[in-house]
């Protein structure tokens, strides 16, 4: 039989992968799969590759070989805004706020902007979108700073607010470019509950170093080393990997 079904189950699933620099792979025939409502960490040691992953997921970096398909649509020849516009929503290292703005500005201006532009609609639209941003402010604790400016959010509520500012445009797909980096343990334990609430109903995923923050939310873990995955499965799974403990955990 010479039928090759090619169409998968999985939301995301990223086959032969790989990306060149000047003939050094940062990412090597990886093979990856997202599920429906799942929440997949990316752990590895610094040059890894994890971040070169979600900039090829996210079409900020072109791939070399391999083919990376979200719903079933190949997303390697997509542009960045069509992959958002697809479901795909990326969170970079730094917030990215626009920090003269009050948190409910940011939020606002983050809403999807629709196709329509008649006048009759505005008013309806201002209730549809005001209501969204207190929905949003709510879930990532920010629901009674709503008029404070951005610059005066701590460094954990400021990436609060730019995971808000993916959120209200309601991806299917969040990407999280170690989201916990910089925060207190608090802060750390109330974003493992944020990504816990978020998951129902789109899938996440995430690199972190913090391993107590990775238990507390990780479906599945992928460990990356060189480009290449060197150990995957449950949290107990990679951290119990000999392999694993010796180029990454036991240091
Ligand atoms: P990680 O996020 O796991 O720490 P990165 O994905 O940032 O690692 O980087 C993996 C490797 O690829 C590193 O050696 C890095 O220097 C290299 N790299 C990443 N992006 C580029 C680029 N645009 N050009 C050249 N080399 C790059
Ligand atoms: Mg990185």
């Amino acid at each position: 039989m010479n039928t090759i079904n090619n169409n998968t189950d999985f939301l995301l699933s990223i086959e032969n992968l790989t990306v060149s620099f000047d003939g050094f792979k940062a990412v090597d025939d990886l093979n990856l799969y997202v599920d429906e409502n799942e929440i997949h960490v990316i752990i590895g040691p610094n040059g890894a590759g994890k971040t070169t992953v979600l900039d090829l997921i996210c079409g900020r970096t072109r791939s070399t070989d391999g083919s990376i398909k979200f719903r079933n649509k190949e997303l390697t020849d997509m542009r960045e805004h069509e992959i958002v516009r697809e479901g795909v929503g990326r969170k970079f290292q730094n917030p990215s706020i626009y920090e003269d703005l009050t948190v409910f500005e940011n939020l606002e201006l983050s809403f999807p902007r629709g196709r329509s532009v008649w006048g009759a609609l505005t008013f309806q639209r201002d209730q549809d979108v005001k209501t969204r941003v207190h929905e949003i402010a709510g879930m990532v604790f920010l629901d009674e700073l709503l008029d404070k400016q951005a610059a005066l959010l701590s460094h954990g509520q400021k990436q609060w607010l730019e995971i808000g500012m993916l959120l209200i445009q309601d991806p299917e797909l969040l990407m999280l470019d170690e989201p916990v980096a910089g925060m207190s343990v608090s802060e750390r334990k109330q974003t493992a509950k944020l990504l816990n609430e978020i998951t129902k109903g789109r899938s996440v995923m995430v690199v972190e170093h913090d391993m107590k923050f990775v238990e507390d939310i990780a479906h599945r873990v992928t460990v990356l080393h060189q480009g290449k995955i060197l150990s995957e499965g449950s949290m107990a799974k990679v951290q119990a990997d000999p392999k694993v403990i010796d180029v990454y955990l036991g240091h």
